[in-house]
């Protein structure tokens, strides 16, 4: 069975590759082969990998009914039967499938199996993959300093073997952590490194989390620049392997930097595009954060309405999981939206439900904003001192928790209030704290604005490139496979040709044999019996020799047919003025009898075989003349012109001209409209004309009026220049 080997080294391949459909059809062929072998090592092991690709389709696109799959594909290995080798790998899927149904615990029970098998074998690589399949436990239920002390501790085994790629797993799964932790200091050196590995060894998998987690890290140094390129780098690539999940993130993290750098319609778009494509990979929790933000830039724009629509839409979500800092969040943007409105008995309700569950939660976001609200409201019902002490309350509070906006419009309103209780001095203190906030806020946003800009200028350059190559490219496939296409159709032509002319030459020479005894003997049968013969008989007989005859013209047909063009003769020079001085020699008794006027222009050299090309003219100069009205003498007119490319013959008739229907028709053998006893023939004549003007490289058609005439066109490519002359 040495086929499995390669074969599933190309399954591996694609699998790192993330070509998930190709590693699945051959693993699935190898599971086959498998198991008409009854081979049940192979078949376990095909079955695993099997596994495999259906927990990563699933994980990268949220869909359950992968983990089911892989579940079920696993419950059919029998687990005493498998080899000591694989077992580790089996604990190691079952692991991961317990991980994606979000079964931590379950998710470590196999975990911990496949570290005590590897331990037994002294399996180091098995050991290192079941600690980061523990890892990935602990990530799920947060506690991230059990997994980082995990993490590290593979790492200490990693620098006993080369295994880079489970070295960039590692990496990737510490900058995990480390985001989570929000300490990203590590992650430049980590991410870089993966990168390094993963383009290496075209594991797009890991080179899209580290670009992701690199695009992290530059937002938190404040480089968007960088921050974008990383992001973008990481979305083009999930986005190719359908990696939906990373497509997700990668917009949302956009859609977050685009806030930052006061682009709210670029932002938004990324918010937009990611709850409107990528809605299944979503966690609720998610999900509320981003209608949150989708409200906020609405605000921002003054776009009330949507702004509302979203915040509430956060809100169902944030209560539905019971996300209390949401909900809080939610509440407290409501109740600012409702003040903006001038609807304050609304605001005074949502800003008492987010302070009832503030109390729980300390110096957060949405506290800044609520105590806003309630100094507005406090303002609102005349009462200046709350809504001054609120507003204070509301500086101290944004200041923690950095949200500036906020802290510059309590500074703003506290002017406001002070000047209207006309405290001139504490107006103008905040006045001015408020125009130098404002202005060093300002000055912020239009950096960042600039930034934005050069960044744009900077991806559409390089989107232009990369469109410019995804075109060439989509293009030269395109060609390559017209190409194929084409060469494919002309073999599968040239071998139907081949066997067509081997079938009409056999067949029109087998047959005129036994034709030929048939009309031999009935010729001595009738000989002898003539004396006995009755006038009907007779006739009879008189049929029989016809029908031979016939056959035979039309065998001989078929027969020239075939051999048109066969031998592989060169194309020669020749002048078409000495093939008509032969066409005429040949048909000169036709043409007195029907006494036919034949004007001839002065014809060019072309490169053709003499002798077809006078077959071709004759059949057509016959035809003519046959094909003849009634009573009128037949007028012949042969004309030639010459045109960029080619020479254009015409030989026109005044004859009995062809309907429209049967223009393509005629050329085809035996192709005939009319009966026997109008016009003799066998159809054989224009196919042959057809055959010898494919031979020459030109084409051949008609253009006739019924009962007018017809005119056959002509056509043979120009010969090369030095030719020309001849
Ligand atoms: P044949 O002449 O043996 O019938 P051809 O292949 O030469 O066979 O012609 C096929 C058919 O095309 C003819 O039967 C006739 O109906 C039509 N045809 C050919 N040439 C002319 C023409 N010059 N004028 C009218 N009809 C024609």
């Amino acid at each position: 069975m040495n086929i499995v080997t390669p074969s599933l080294k190309d399954a591996s391949k694609s699998f790192l590759q993330k070509d998930l459909k190709t590693a699945l059809n051959s693993i699935q062929e190898i599971l086959n082969l498998a198991e008409e072998n009854h081979s049940l090592d192979e078949i376990i092991a095909a079955k695993i990998f099997i596994a495999k690709i259906y927990c990563r389709k699933g994980r990268y696109g949220g869909d359950n009914q992968y983990f089911s799959k892989a579940s079920e594909v696993l419950k059919t290995i029998d687990e005493e039967s498998i080899i000591e080798g694989e077992i580790i790998n089996f604990f190691l899927t079952k692991s991961e499938v317990a991980l994606l149904k979000d079964d931590a615990s379950e998710a470590h029970r196999y975990a911990d199996l496949a570290f005590q098998k590897s331990q037994n074998e002294n399996n180091i690589s098995g050991m290192i993959r079941s600690q980061l399949a523990k890892v990935e436990g602990y990530m799920l239920k947060n506690q991230f300093t059990d997994a980082a002390n995990l993490v590290n501790q593979s790492l200490v085994y990693l620098t006993k073997i080369e295994e880079p790629i489970l070295k960039a797993k590692a990496f990737n799964l510490l900058c995990k952590i480390r985001i989570k932790q929000q300490d990203y200091n590590d992650i430049l050196n980590y991410g870089k490194e993966v990168l390094a590995i993963s383009q290496e060894y075209a594991d797009v998998e890991k080179e899209i989390i580290a670009s992701s987690n690199l695009g992290v890290y530059y937002g938190s140094r404040l480089d968007y620049k960088s921050a974008i390129k990383y992001f973008f780098s990481s979305l083009e690539k999930s986005k190719a392997i359908q990696f939906d999940r990373q497509t997700a993130q990668n917009l949302i993290n956009l859609g977050t930097i685009y806030a930052r750098l006061f682009n709210p319609k670029e932002s938004l778009s990324n918010y937009q595009a990611v709850v409107e494509k990528y809605d299944q990979v979503l966690v609720d929790t998610t999900r509320t954060i981003i209608y949150n933000n989708i409200g906020n830039i609405h605000f921002e724009e003054k776009s009330y309405q949507e702004s509302k629509k979203n915040f509430q839409k956060s809100l169902a979500l944030a209560e539905q999981i019971q996300y209390t800092e949401m909900i809080a969040l939610a509440l407290a943007h409501l109740g600012k939206l409702s003040c903006e409105e001038g609807d304050f008995e609304t605001a005074l309700s949502f800003a008492d439900r987010a302070n009832e569950l503030l109390e729980d939660l300390g110096d957060v976001n949405a506290k800044s904003i609520n105590v806003l609200n309630f100094a507005k409201l406090a303002h609102h019902s005349g009462d200046f001192e709350t809504a001054i002490l609120h507003l204070k309350e509301g500086v101290e509070i944004s200041k923690k928790v950095r949200n500036e906006e906020n802290e510059i419009a309590c500074y703003l309103l506290l002017a406001e209030f002070y000047r209207d209780k006309k405290d001139f001095e504490n107006a103008f203190y905040f006045k001015s704290l408020y125009a130098e906030k404002q202005e060093e806020y300002l000055k912020k946003m239009r950096n960042r604005q600039i930034l934005d800009q050069e960044i744009k200028f900077a991806t559409r350059e390089k989107e232009q490139q990369i469109d410019a190559l995804t075109r060439a490219n989509k293009l030269q496939a395109m060609l390559l496979q017209k190409q194929e296409e084409v060469e494919r159709a002309n073999e599968q032509l040239t071998q139907a040709n081949e066997v067509l002319k081997q079938f009409a030459y056999v067949a029109s020479h087998d047959l005129k044999e036994p034709l030929r005894m048939i009309g031999s003997y009935t010729q001595i049968i009738n000989k002898k019996l003539a004396s006995q013969l009755d006038e009907n008989t007779q006739t009879y007989f008189y049929y029989v020799t016809d029908g031979v005859e016939r056959m035979n013209n039309l065998l001989d047909g078929l027969l020239k047919y075939a051999t048109v063009g066969r031998g592989a003769q060169d194309l020669k020079v020749v002048n078409l003025n000495d093939t008509m001085v032969i066409c005429q020699a040949n048909l000169r008794l036709l043409i007195e009898e029907t006494e036919t006027k034949l004007e001839v222009d002065d014809l060019p050299s072309i490169l053709g075989i003499g002798s077809l090309l006078s077959q071709l003219f004759q059949n057509l100069i016959t035809n003519a003349i046959k094909f003849r009205n009634k009573d009128t003498i037949p007028e012949i007119t042969i004309r030639s012109e010459e045109k960029e490319h080619e020479y254009l013959i015409s030989i026109k008739d005044n004859g009995i001209g062809i309907k429209d229907e049967y223009k393509k028709r005629i050329f085809v053998i035996f192709q005939r409209l009319h009966a026997r006893t109008d016009y003799e023939g066998t159809g054989i004549g224009l196919a042959i004309c057809h055959k010898i003007m494919q031979r020459m490289g030109g084409k051949i058609w008609v253009e006739s009026e019924y009962g007018q005439g017809s005119t056959f066109f002509f056509t043979f490519p120009k010969p090369q220049r030095e030719y020309r002359n001849n």
